[in-house]
């Protein structure tokens, strides 16, 4: 039986390791991937402590690296089913069945990419995945927002403040929100441009874009917390102060709670449950 299991090993999962290990707790840490930031090349320049933008996938290792080397059990594997038998909390991966006495949801949220010629041509090149991120070198441009749900939301938020002058582009599905906002909701074709995209061609038209910003995501990981009757609001995972859920001694931290989908949260997110979960697990 374990105290607790970590899923996920961005940087909330990583970050509550190392303060649960430093405060004497043996986590146990299983991660599948290289979450938000697997199969992407872009650089963060926004995270405390690197003089150089560091690729993203190599803060990631660099944090498991860190984990391993305080002794910190941690697992390639992917969890494919949460419960709560009569032991404890049951956790099922591809491989293995473990118990433990709590556990830290810290999955992160799955961002959909788009299979339309261009994109991956102009990623990094005026095609964003993260309006909080890249938001900040297209103020007062023309821009694009691809989604149409709770997560497009999110982002729309945010880049409604920067630019005046933002369409939303739904590619084909219902916009599930009631806005006053400039709506294009015929199917994307592709993406144009030279050097940086230029334009979004759809099946009705062609719209000039200095950028564009891609919200399609539905976080996977809501659907095996809802096997529990984890309470689900706007895609994100509810906690209280304490990042407990509200089933007892299931705990949750960074992207999957909402709130800013940035590593500095992620991993405040992480020290503070951590705390919580010792807490917890002391009272138990
Ligand atoms: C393209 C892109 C660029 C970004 N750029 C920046 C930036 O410049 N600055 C910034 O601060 N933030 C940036 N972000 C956001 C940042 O990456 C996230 O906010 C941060 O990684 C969230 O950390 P997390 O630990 O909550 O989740 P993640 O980092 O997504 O980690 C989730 C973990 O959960 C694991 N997992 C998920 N499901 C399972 C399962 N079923 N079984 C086992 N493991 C599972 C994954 O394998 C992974 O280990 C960017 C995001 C994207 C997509």
């Amino acid at each position: 039986m374990k105290q607790v299991i970590i899923i996920g090993y961005g940087p909330a999962g990583i970050s509550a390791a190392i303060y649960l290990k430093r405060a004497g707790v043996e986590p146990l840490v299983i991660g599948k991937d290289f979450g938000a930031l697997e199969g992407y090349s872009d650089l963060i320049e926004n995270y405390y402590g690197f003089s150089k933008p560091i690729e993203g996938k190599k803060l990631i290792q660099e944090g498991i690296d860190q984990a391993k080397r305080l002794g910190i059990e941690i697992i390639q594997d992917a969890v494919i089913s949460l419960k709560i038998d009569d032991i404890g909390f049951l956790v099922v991966t591809s491989k293995h069945r473990y118990h433990a006495k709590s556990v830290l949801l810290s999955t992160g949220k799955t961002r959909t990419t788009l299979n339309i010629p261009g994109f991956n041509k102009f990623r990094g090149k005026g095609i964003s995945m993260c309006a909080t991120c890249d938001g900040y070198f297209y103020r007062k441009k023309k821009l694009a927002i691809v989604g149409c749900g709770a997560y497009m939301l999110h982002e729309l938020e945010y880049l409604n403040r920067i630019s005046q002058d933002v369409t939303i582009f739904t590619h084909g599905n219902q916009l599930n929100a009631d806005i006053e906002q400039k709506i294009i909701s015929d199917p994307i074709v592709s993406f144009k441009g030279n050097e940086k995209v230029t334009h979004i061609e759809t099946t009705q038209g062609m719209y000039e874009v200095d950028g564009v910003f891609i919200a399609l995501g539905v976080p996977s990981s809501v659907d095996f917390a809802s096997q529990l009757g984890v309470i689900v609001e706007k895609n994100n995972l509810v906690v209280d102060e304490d990042y407990q859920t509200n089933v007892e001694g299931l705990f949750a931290a960074g992207d999957i709670i909402g709130g800013k989908l940035q590593i500095a949260k992620a991993v405040y997110d992480g020290m503070e449950a951590a705390d919580s979960i010792y807490q917890y697990l002391k009272n138990k």
